[in-house]
């Protein structure tokens, strides 16, 4: 490819993918192999542990982000220009983004998420209720209302790790500060079943 064919994702498209854990593993492990992965190889590689889970946030993907060929699943143009953008924190330089529609609903009473970006952080935040109404740890001057948990975004030193998580996709590594940085209440927020 070549560089000048590279697009930053629009906030939207970025977001969106961001909004899920889940989502943004995959597309970084398929933007980690240097080959189409099956789809059991693909889910030995994410973080999760439901696979009815994991096979819905896939097909959120494929077809934009993620191509699926006989060889197996891999990233589409799109797909490659996000994982690229959030390695290089292209996506993350603005300092603030406006909030933007997720396609999940809020596990409270259900209206649409939105997600914007304050240092580092992806917030989810509810379009109707006022979620758990409070400010979000470490981001004092976001609001309260409709606060729902927020997303740490892969440290700059993912970019170098992507090496390294070929040959161990799953040991400790960059991604140990991913998880330590995640306050304890991003997680309780987490929806239980992508269904509701
Ligand atoms: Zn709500």
């Amino acid at each position: 490819m070549a560089p000048e064919d590279r697009e930053t994702p629009s906030p939207d498209e970025a977001f969106a993918t961001l909004g899920s854990e889940t989502r943004l593993s995959i597309l970084q492990a398929l933007g980690a192999a240097d080959r189409p992965l099956a789809f059991s190889t693909l889910f030995d590689r994410v973080d999760v542990d439901d696979s009815g889970r994991f096979n819905y946030h896939l097909g959120r993907l494929v077809s934009h982000f993620v191509g699926k060929t006989d060889a197996g699943y891999e990233l589409t143009q799109a797909g490659r220009r996000v994982v690229e953008a959030v390695l290089s924190g292209a996506v993350t330089d603005a300092p603030v983004v406006e909030r933007t529609r997720l396609d999940q609903p809020c596990h409270y009473c259900g209206a649409p998420i939105e997600v914007s970006y304050r240092q580092d952080r992806v917030l989810k935040y509810c379009t109707d209720c006022p979620g758990r109404n409070r400010t979000p740890r470490g981001v004092p001057d976001a609001p309260a209302e409709g606060y729902l948990g927020s997303l740490p975004l892969p440290p700059q030193a993912s970019r170098d790790g992507r090496r390294a998580r070929r040959t161990r996709p799953r040991g400790p590594g960059p991604t140990s500060n991913f998880s330590r940085r995640r306050p304890e209440s991003a997680r309780a927020v987490r929806p239980r079943s992508p269904s509701r």
